[in-house]
């Protein structure tokens, strides 16, 4: 299958040539016919599968196609909403990569840095728009934006939205879209509040799920390290050391955490930054911009602060701390094997993580091979949770506690 074969006009072949997309990915080859034939899009998928070319590329062309026939003054036709910054700047960039050659306008606009230029953009005029909730809102507040002509509206990452809080402020945004208009919603997870909310966006939407175990499974290596959470940071620095890395992604699950492990690390005279919610927004472009030149070796990065980063070369994902939320595994590990590429994902496990390894493995439906060739191996780790479980209520107390030592190393 080609992008030719999807019937993506000449102009829009060129950019993405211009890009190197060969082929398309599944999630493209799925929703772009759906999308061109005018449909709304249920998306279960999460970043890393190509998503938002899927999107991007049918906005463009109808809107392409259109303006061939309508010239007149701009307006904002197309409506991206997405939970953070730095996913924000990333659609608003490949709308422009693919768009290069078609004349399409598109701006950015999101919160924490002043908003002179995002408004002087608004002004010469744009046809995409692509937003963080609250911004938008403020924007439309100040009579910057409006959302009267809007004919496509994409709402991205809505699980994040939602956990993020944001869940008035898109309701309040839907309010003010136009009846008449396609509607696409992207989610990595559905609960049922994510398949309520899209109920009040979509009409007899069609629906596409790339499951995420394709996106691990397929590409990334896996392996995993039981080791105590005191030694966490010594397994870090021995990895970082001994093994031949090259830009490396490291997750904490909290922002005092991630700033810990650059101390760690800087003490050790390893280049490393960090990204989280309390650094400012040009503290956060600035990390990113060293990381992705190859000046910082090591970015550490909470899940939220992550979502979004897009480096073609990273060789590494470290979860120095495993997440409690297993999509959130499947989403940390599909930062590196970005989509034809593959990558490596490793993974601390301390003993009170263990139930969090174990719904991982459930949802990826794989066993994460564990490495035990490292100085700082936690004796009686390797015995998961699960199988522990099981064997307790097959085999009876005595069985189980026998097996235990066993695995433990102790004799009897
Ligand atoms: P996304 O899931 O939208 O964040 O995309 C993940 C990465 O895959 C980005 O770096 C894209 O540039 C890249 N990508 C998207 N579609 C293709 C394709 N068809 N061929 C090669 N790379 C792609």
């Amino acid at each position: 299958m080609t992008f030719k074969d999807l019937r993506i006009t000449d102009t829009i072949l060129k950019a993405l040539d211009a890009e190197g997309y060969k082929n398309p990915t599944p999630i493209q080859e799925e929703s772009i016919p759906i999308l061109l034939r005018g449909k709304d899009l249920l998306g279960c998928a999460q970043t890393g599968t190509g998503k938002t070319a899927a999107f991007a590329i049918p906005i463009l062309q109808h809107i392409f196609l259109d303006n061939r026939n309508h010239k007149g003054a701009r307006k904002i036709k197309a409506l991206i909403v997405t939970p953070t910054r730095e996913l924000a700047i990333q659609i608003a960039d490949s709308f422009t990569a693919y768009g290069k050659f078609t004349g399409i306008r598109n701006t950015v606009i999101f919160g924490g840095v002043k908003q002179g230029q995002q408004t002087q953009a608004l002004r010469r005029g744009v046809d995409i728009l692509v937003a963080t909730p609250g911004r938008l809102l403020d924007l439309m507040g100040q009579g910057f934006i409006s959302l009267k002509r809007i004919e496509y509206f994409v709402l991205d990452e809505a699980d994040h939205m939602l956990d993020m809080g944001f869940i008035h402020d898109i309701r309040k945004v839907i309010a003010k879209l136009p009846e008449k208009r396609q509607s696409l919603f992207f989610s990595a997870t559905m609960p049922k509040n994510i398949v309520k909310l899209s109920d009040t966006i979509l009409n007899k939407p069609e629906r596409v799920t790339i499951k995420p175990e394709q996106a691990t499974a397929e590409r990334v290596s896996q392996a995993l390290y039981f080791v105590s959470k005191a030694n966490k940071k010594k397994l870090l620095l021995h990895l970082l050391k001994t093994e031949n890395f090259g830009s490396t992604l490291v997750f904490s699950r909290t922002k005092y955490g991630a700033d810990k492990i650059v101390k760690v690390l800087k003490r050790a005279e390893i280049n490393s930054e960090a990204i989280h919610g309390n650094k400012s927004q040009g503290a956060r472009q600035r990390a990113l911009g060293n990381f992705k030149a190859g000046r910082t070796k090591v970015l550490v990065a909470t899940d939220i602060a992550a979502r979004g980063i897009d480096v073609d070369e990273l060789s590494h994902v470290i979860n120095y701390d495993l997440p409690n939320v297993p999509e959130t595994y499947v989403h940390r590990i599909g930062r590196t094997g970005r989509a034809n590429a593959s990558g490596i994902a490793l993974s601390f496990c301390d003993s009170e993580e263990k139930p969090y390894l174990n719904s991982i493995q459930k949802l990826t439906g794989q066993k994460i091979p564990v490495l035990s060739d490292h100085p700082f191996v936690e004796i009686s780790a390797d015995v998961p949770v699960k199988k522990a479980e099981n064997q307790k209520k097959s085999k009876g107390k005595k069985h189980y506690k026998k097996k235990k030592r066993f695995y433990s190393g102790k004799k009897r």
